[in-house]
């Protein structure tokens, strides 16, 4: 049985919680949904190292996304001799290699390095792509204006949104029967969907099939009244069947 579990549930700012990173298995074979600066930490935590993963998709370019790919990078090269997928969907590989990586991983004790040195980079296009029998659909999200940005639907059932505002014309539209959705818990935020707007922006019935994630660390404080109204919030290493 394939599955999605969340490595973390951390907002960007977020101490208490990994960054919101999640990670699809199947057949045995493991597929990363980005790759933040506390993903070796996260993967400790579910008895993983970095050599276990076979392929990486990154969302988008924010921290807490993609920087533990320079790790990754270092590591699988130099030490664990393996060379893992990363799948970018479009847009994202001149931002991660030309605005990010290159000032950090461009130059090695060998001479110069591009971004298929460390990793077997796949460009994706299309929207659909496959992993172990899991089908993979992407889309644009809601997240920072003007910048490629997105989020999965997995076997036709299962919305991850990513980073992003509420996408209710995305969720009607694809009628996932479980919903990961972006929150944050201050009281509006330009890049990110707070607890209201997803009250106001979505059906009761899909709020009732929302699990939250990305958010802070007093989530405590609102874990009844999301109760109340959402599937409530996603756990970090909880697991999510495919
Ligand atoms: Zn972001």
């Amino acid at each position: 049985m394939a599955k999605l579990t969340m490595l973390g549930v951390g907002h960007s700012e977020a101490i208490a919680h990994w960054n919101n990173n999640a990670l699809i298995t199947a057949n045995g074979r493991r597929l990363l949904i980005d790759a933040g600066y506390t993903i070796k930490f996260a993967l400790r935590d579910q008895g993983l190292t970095l050599a276990d993963i076979d392929s990486i998709f990154i969302t988008h370019v924010h921290a807490d996304h993609c920087f533990g790919l320079e790790r990754f990078a270092y590591e699988c090269r130099f030490r664990y001799g393996t060379r893992p997928r990363l799948l970018l969907p479009p847009g994202v590989y001149e931002e991660l290699w030309e605005h990010t990586l290159k000032g950090v991983m461009g130059q090695v004790g060998e001479g110069p390095a591009t971004l298929a040195d460390y990793f077997e980079v796949e460009r994706l296009a299309g929207g659909d792509f496959e992993f172990e029998g899991v089908q993979l659909s992407y889309f644009q999200n809601c997240h920072t204006p003007d910048k490629p940005s997105y989020g999965l639907m997995m076997n036709g059932h299962l919305l991850f949104s990513g980073d992003t505002r509420a996408i209710p014309d995305i969720v009607t539209r694809l009628q996932p029967r479980t919903i990961l959705h972006d929150c944050t818990l201050s009281p509006w935020n330009p890049v990110h969907a707070s607890l209201s707007e997803l009250r106001e922006q979505y059906t009761v019935e899909q709020c009732q099939r929302m699990w939250l994630m990305s958010y802070e660390d007093h989530w405590q404080d609102h874990e009844q009244a999301v109760a109340e109204v959402f599937a409530g919030f996603a756990r970090q290493g909880q697991a999510f069947d495919l």
